[in-house]
């Protein structure tokens, strides 16, 4: 679907169960083919979803990773993703002749990156076109998803081993106590036996966080889309 209204640095976007696809024009070339476009789906559907800490990714993708978020502004990160299996593509000099004439190209295989991040009302996953020498933005994934009452940031973002057990409220409620974490993944009874100044609580006190701040945060200068 092509419309009128498609946000700035969106060529196309897709409907998803509870949100939207859009894809990015800084990697339209490697999106547009639809025999491309068929592989990133697969690839985006298939994505491995690792805790953000680098000391779980494959090498060579946290590599990648680590320079996108070095250059992206990229806050409320839930998740670092890397495709499960690489993606085929024909060459950038033999891209033209395949998609034109069939002409049988040198492949090389490319992968797929991915930064998932908490929204006010759900998740954003921005995904990436890393090959090799260039990784650049190839769409972003706005969903929205109903989260319980109640939980702290950490386990909002799924980082439920890092949760003490209990938050702050957030500013605007005139309460100084901090309030039990009511998320069901056992972060009270693992808080007993953590130390109470732990300094993941850090997180929480930052109350800007999460003001929707409409960055999709691609690589390229392109501007990420807008939220509807
Ligand atoms: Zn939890
Ligand atoms: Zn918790």
């Amino acid at each position: 679907m092509t419309g009128r209204h498609l946000p700035e640095g969106v060529w196309r976007q897709d409907r998803l169960p509870n949100g939207w696809r859009y894809w990015v024009v800084a990697a339209r070339r490697y999106s547009e083919p639809e025999v491309f476009r068929a592989e990133l789906d697969t690839a985006m559907r298939e994505m491995v979803w690792h805790p953000p800490s680098w000391a779980e990714l494959p090498l060579w993708s946290g590599l990648g990773l680590q320079e996108v978020m070095r250059q992206g502004r990229f806050r409320m990160v839930a998740g670092l993703g890397v495709s499960a299996t690489p993606l085929e593509y024909p060459e950038d000099s033999h891209l033209e002749a395949y998609l034109e004439r069939g002409a049988e190209p040198y492949w090389a295989t490319y992968s797929l990156l991915g930064i998932k991040q908490l929204t006010p009302d759900g998740w954003q996953m921005t995904y990436f076109l890393d090959r090799g020498l260039e990784i650049s933005g190839v769409a972003v994934d706005v969903v929205h998803e109903q989260r319980p009452e109640g939980l702290s940031l950490l386990c909002a973002l799924n980082r439920h081993d890092e949760c003490p057990g209990s938050f702050k409220p957030r500013r605007w409620l005139p309460l100084d106590r901090r309030m039990p974490c009511r998320c069901e993944c056992g972060c009270r009874e693992r808080s007993q036996v953590r130390a109470a100044d732990d300094p993941v609580e850090q997180l929480t006190e930052d109350g800007d966080d999460l003001e929707p701040d409409g960055k999709g945060g691609t690589v390229a200068h392109d501007k990420p889309p807008s939220r509807e």
